[in-house]
């Protein structure tokens, strides 16, 4: 077999070449595996350290930076190729430069990457990598106090009824916290004691809304929300409210007696919004929330007397 020749660089190519006229070294010269800009640039939180290009900062899951500078390049620059799965990627850093306060600003990040079904063919390119520092939303907001949005407010109608306060708290705080472990946006600033309850400081409205939700599944209560005027989102071109939420928990649970303008009744049934009384006559009387809730009528708890 007459030997065949790159038509680049001279050398004697057999038949497994990847092109009839180049050798392989040539061919992945002009058909690299894969393209980077040679200069590159992304934001990075220095309270903690998410990283952003545009306007969404991305909380990665490793605490080391280089891990993170891997993160953001993966997710800014080699997500098409890592769907692919057709390529390993593997990173080395160099001219590494810090700021006077100790700050990686910039550095040199070497990229390889080998085609997983032939190790052999590879490529590797070498990318100068600015470090932008910056404070994502989370911690400018910390940093500037502004560390709540949105407050829950938690009410009994009588100190003889903390018991529930205590208890929604407790169930509040376990739910939170396993949240704040999946997404650190998601906390309670400030707990405040209140005469009839507490006030709950919250870092975003959805987290209200999820708290919310999850008590409803819990305790009978009545919902009162009220938004206020903090401020303008001048970029938006509207107003930034701060959302209240105010819990008033019902003073009784189903198969409490209560007694109710000198009446007593038995709490047989608490609906979504409705509560089921029966009289010692064996009357059935049903009760919007809300009037118990009012000042006019006297109400005594008597807990669990079936
Ligand atoms: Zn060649
Ligand atoms: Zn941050």
């Amino acid at each position: 077999m007459p030997h065949r020749f790159c038509a680049i660089c001279g050398t004697v190519i057999d038949e497994f070449a990847p092109h009839f006229g180049m050798c392989l070294n040539c061919y992945l010269d002009e058909n690299p595996l894969f393209e980077l800009p040679n200069i590159y640039s992304f934001k990075l939180c220095i309270d903690c350290q998410k990283y952003s290009k545009k306007e969404e900062w991305i909380e990665s899951e490793n605490k080391d930076l280089f891990k993170i500078i891997e993160d953001a390049l993966i997710r800014f620059l080699l997500r098409n190729y890592i769907k692919q799965d057709m390529i390993m990627f593997s990173f080395s850093f160099d001219t590494l430069v810090y700021s006077s306060r100790d700050l990686l600003t910039s550095l040199d990040v070497t990229i390889l990457g080998k085609l997983r079904d032939n190790q052999k063919i590879s490529h590797q390119q070498t990318l100068k990598l600015n470090i932008n520092y910056d404070l994502c939303k989370n911690c400018s907001n910390l940093r500037a106090g502004m560390y709540y949005l949105s407050i829950i407010q938690l009410r009994v109608t009588d100190k003889s009824q903390f018991e529930v306060i205590k208890e929604a708290l407790d169930q509040i705080l376990f739910f939170v916290e396993n949240l704040f472990a999946k997404n650190s946006t998601q906390y309670i600033s400030k707990i405040e004691d209140q005469n009839l309850g507490v006030d709950l400081y919250l870092s975003t409205n959805e987290l209200m809304n999820r708290i919310i939700l999850h008590m409803k599944a819990n305790f009978n209560f009545i919902l009162n929300r009220s938004k206020k005027l903090v401020g303008r989102d001048s970029q938006k071109g509207r107003g930034i409210y701060r959302l209240k939420a105010l819990i008033k928990f019902l003073p009784f649970k189903k198969n409490d007696a209560v007694i109710i303008n000198n009446v007593r009744y038995l709490v047989e049934n608490i609906t979504k919004n409705r509560v089921v009384l029966r009289d010692e006559n064996s009357s059935k009387h049903v009760k919007n929330f809300s009037f118990f809730i009012k000042d006019k009528i006297s109400l005594k708890t008597i807990k669990g007397a079936d």
